[in-house]
């Protein structure tokens, strides 16, 4: 059974309820039960409560998906939801709906097609990085880069929250626990790794430090995600520059409340270096491998991608995504 947004909002939204509820296409405040604020005045007290989880700088609302607002930090250009999803909740809704969730493949075999260049990107990182002790996979969702690092030799193990998809993974002969980060709590990485799975968390000061806990001295953390850059320019572009107009989905990629945070890479930079962290590299990811018309898209922007960065680098604007990596320099406290 496909399992709507429609019916997952209201579990999740418990949380904004205290602040506004999306009532006759006009927002009000609970705090205020008799007044009707104009979709920019409640905007303007959110950002103003809320601040860029990625360096702290000041918000501003960029644009509506279903009953979530994004916000865009006005000094790194991180976009991030505001308020943030209440993080047990959305533990709740990942273990118990989230592989049957429209947001990504339903169907393991087509999963792990799609995301392969993903995965092959993260495997030629710890190739180059020269990684050789265990390695620690966070949201392995089907099980295609547990797969791959192992046939290529890696010490692999994996959590991931979905219960659908850990049982799966154990089944394919991939050790794999159901479970967040803590689930790993009191063992020890060379490197742990992430394939589109960093924009979900919303608790980043509480993860970036169990993860400095599980590297051993040196170890790297690498990272492949969707990054500000494309997803301010997609979402400009489609509306035409009118920030009333709601955001397009985009391919999953305004996908609330599951993508939480586009990190823009000075972000990145700036929230991983409070939790002891050193950035190493950061790579343009490439696109996935949908099948059909979907998948011919795909290439042709990579192509184009290859082109436009090898003339403007890192500021070639049509990449969806970047791979991080960082170095744990010390200790988190
Ligand atoms: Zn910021």
């Amino acid at each position: 059974m496909t399992i709507r947004m429609a019916h997952v909002l209201p579990v999740l939204t418990k949380q904004l309820a205290h602040w506004h509820c999306f009532e006759r296409d006009a927002w009000v405040c609970h705090d205020f039960p008799t007044a009707e604020l104009s979709e920019n005045s409640v905007n303007m007290i959110a950002a103003t409560a809320a601040r860029c989880v990625a360096c702290s700088g000041k918000l501003s609302f960029f644009g509506r998906r279903l009953a979530y607002s994004y916000h865009r930090c006005r000094d790194c250009g991180t976009l991030q939801l505001v308020p943030l999803p209440d993080g047990r909740e959305l533990a709740e809704a990942y273990a118990r709906m989230y592989a049957a969730s429209a947001h990504i493949d339903v169907d393991p075999e087509t999963s792990r097609h799609t995301t392969r260049p993903y995965h092959e990107a993260i495997l030629r990182t710890l190739l180059d990085y020269r990684v050789a002790g265990a390695v620690a996979e966070l949201g392995g969702g089907w099980g295609g880069l547990g797969e791959l690092l192992i046939a290529n030799g890696f010490s692999y193990r994996g959590a991931d929250p979905s219960e659908e998809m850990a049982r799966h993974c154990r089944h394919r002969g991939l050790p794999v626990i159901q479970g967040d980060i803590a689930a790993l709590s009191g063992e020890s990485y060379c490197a742990l790794v992430l394939a589109n799975v960093f924009e979900h968390l919303v608790d980043h000061d509480n993860w970036l430090t169990q993860a400095n806990h599980l590297l051993c001295e040196g170890g790297l953390f690498v990272s492949l995600q969707p990054t500000a850059h494309f997803a301010y320019l997609a979402g400009q572009l489609v509306r035409g520059g009118i920030s009333k107009l709601p955001l397009p989905a985009i391919h999953q990629e305004f996908c609330p409340p599951w993508h939480a945070v586009f990190f823009s890479m000075d972000g990145m930079r700036a929230l991983t270096e409070r939790h002891g962290f050193a950035l190493l590299d950061i790579r343009p990811a490439p696109q996935g491998r949908a099948r059909g018309i979907t998948g011919l898209a795909q290439y042709t922007l990579e192509c184009v991608n290859r082109l436009g960065g090898h003339v403007l680098g890192l500021r070639w604007p049509l990449v969806v995504g970047h791979l991080f990596v960082f170095r744990k320099v010390h200790e988190a406290p």
